[in-house]
């Protein structure tokens, strides 16, 4: 019996997971995927959002403002890369400049500060490289940027290192709840038992709650496709440049990345399919059309890849965090700024539960801090140096590309929440994730999830379940030829 099953690992319910541990509940994270992060909070903007721009008086208003406040020390905590440089939103014409007007005045009275509106003289010794046809932009200084997988993965392990548990490839199919709590079921028959509910599973948070008897809100998916540029192009602009908003969100997106690349994007388009995050020609094509009107130079041409994040469209047009019956919290519809908001959310779920009677203590040998992960690009020769001469492994480059190590993508193997597929690997490592896509370093990566995890080399996956990289031997099939 835990006190408490979050459904869903994604970066809310991993932070969720994490305060409620702090708090001496014994915490369970079940996700169906065969890893976290899998859901938006694998593939979105990764921006900090300073908050200028969601509704005033809105939950989401408040969340955000406040999730914005926490990020940088919950950062420093988890060790987790965050870069506060500041958003810019373009203006082109006087039309613009009335609704960067109108944004200015919802930004205050979201209490967000340094906010300013600017002119081109400003905007462009600002940021050269933004096209002459802006000639105003909104600034907000608070806007970050922060890498989400990494926060989520930090987060889930820094649970996990004070006790939490995950249970993965858990896809819950049925909660049942009696006087001695729920029992939540996975489509395999295992079975969960837990004095609190947390639903926080996404695209899917509605079905989670119909499950209870909750038919008070729908949730579906809005896309919006991306493309990354390489490494070499992440100068272009310092700022996170945004366009006006529209009534589908916050537009596309000119910014640099935690690490150096930089990002455009994202569409934004309503569809049905929960599961469909295919890249489609239109969608890129959009994403390069409007990140040439903002910036001079952001060669399309120097993509290393593109991708596809789904948004979970709340029916409500706010965060949907309510809770239906006592002990089942409800965490839907959690768009943007549903990442910049996530630490407040978990905050937030805390103090719902204290208002509904359960016990949260502190737990009083919680340790915060967990060591950072990206740590060994950083040092210098000589500590790297002392690293190598205690683990020799640390001084074999295994991703040329972003220079990862083979001591990284042991750790990355051996701790929580501990990867056991390709792309598990590459979240935590950034190994595949340069300009070659693994393309080197993959069967050196398969070789030691392989020997780490006791499986053959055929058995590795990309992404869990069938998406098998090797089918055999070639010799041995040349054999049997
Ligand atoms: C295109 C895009 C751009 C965005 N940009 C930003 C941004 O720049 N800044 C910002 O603040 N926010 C942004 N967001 C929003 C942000 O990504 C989300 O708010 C955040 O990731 C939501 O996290 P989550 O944990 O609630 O959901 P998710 O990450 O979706 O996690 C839900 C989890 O639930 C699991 N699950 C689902 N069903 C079940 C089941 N039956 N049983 C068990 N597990 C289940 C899934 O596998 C998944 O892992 C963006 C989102 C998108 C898609």
């Amino acid at each position: 019996m835990y006190d408490a099953v979050v459904i869903g690992a994604g970066v809310v319910g991993g932070l969720i997971a994490r305060k409620l541990t702090s708090c001496a509940l014994k915490v369970c994270i079940a996700d169906k995927a065969s890893d976290i992060a899998m859901g938006a909070t694998k593939a979105n903007s990764a921006i900090v959002h300073a908050g200028f721009d969601a509704k005033a008086g809105s939950l989401k208003a408040k969340l955000n403002k406040l999730g914005s406040d926490m990020m940088e020390k919950v950062c420093s905590e988890l060790g987790v890369k965050y870069i506060r440089n500041g958003s810019l939103v373009l203006g082109y014409n006087d039309e613009d400049k009335k609704s960067l007007e109108a944004i200015l005045e919802n930004g205050k009275l979201n209490g967000i500060e340094g906010l300013k509106l600017i002119d081109s003289k400003e905007l462009h010794h600002l940021e050269p490289n933004v096209s002459d046809d802006a000639i105003w932009a909104l600034l907000a200084p608070t806007g970050a940027i922060v890498c989400p997988y990494e926060l989520c993965e930090a987060a889930i392990g820094n649970a996990m290192d004070n006790g939490a548990e995950l249970e993965l490839g858990f896809e819950v199919c049925e909660i049942t709840n009696d006087e001695s709590g729920y029992t939540i079921v996975a489509k395999d028959g295992r079975k969960l038992q837990a004095k609190i509910v947390i639903n926080a599973a996404g695209a899917y948070s509605d079905e989670m709650a119909k499950l209870v008897g909750d038919n008070s809100f729908d949730v579906h998916p809005r896309k919006g496709e991306y493309i990354l540029l390489d490494k070499e192009y992440g100068f272009v602009t310092k700022h996170t440049l945004f366009t006006v908003p529209t009534k589908m969100g916050k537009g596309i997106l000119v910014s640099p990345t935690v690490d150096g690349n930089l990002i455009l994007g994202p569409t934004a388009v309503d569809f049905d399919e929960k599961e469909n995050k295919q890249t489609t020609r239109e969608g890129i094509n959009s994403v390069i059309a409007e990140s040439r009107r903002m910036v001079k130079n952001a060669p399309s041409n120097m993509a290393i890849t593109s991708f596809c994040g789904l948004r979970s469209v709340g029916s409500t047009g706010d965060f949907i965090i309510n809770s239906p019956q006592k002990g089942f919290i409800n965490v839907a519809g959690i768009e943007s700024p549903g990442l910049s908001a996530s630490p407040a959310i978990a905050e937030y779920i805390a103090d719902m539960l204290k208002n509904d009677g359960f016990k949260l203590d502190v737990k009083a040998d919680f340790n915060p801090v967990r060591e950072a992960t990206h740590k060994f690009s950083t040092l210098s020769d000589e500590e790297k140096n002392e690293i190598i001469k205690k683990d020799p492994s640390f001084g074999k480059i295994i991703c040329r590309c972003e220079n990862v190590t083979e001591g990284e993508i042991l750790r990355a193997i051996r701790t929580n929440p501990k990867a056991t597929t390709l792309d598990g690997v590459k979240r935590r490592t950034r190994a595949q994730m340069g300009r070659c896509q693994g393309g080197f370093c993959s069967p050196y990566i398969t070789e030691l999830l392989a020997k780490e995890l006791g499986i053959s080399m055929e058995a590795v996956t990309k992404s869990g379940k069938d998406s098998f990289i090797l089918t055999g031997k070639t010799k041995e099939d040349l054999k049997d030829a």
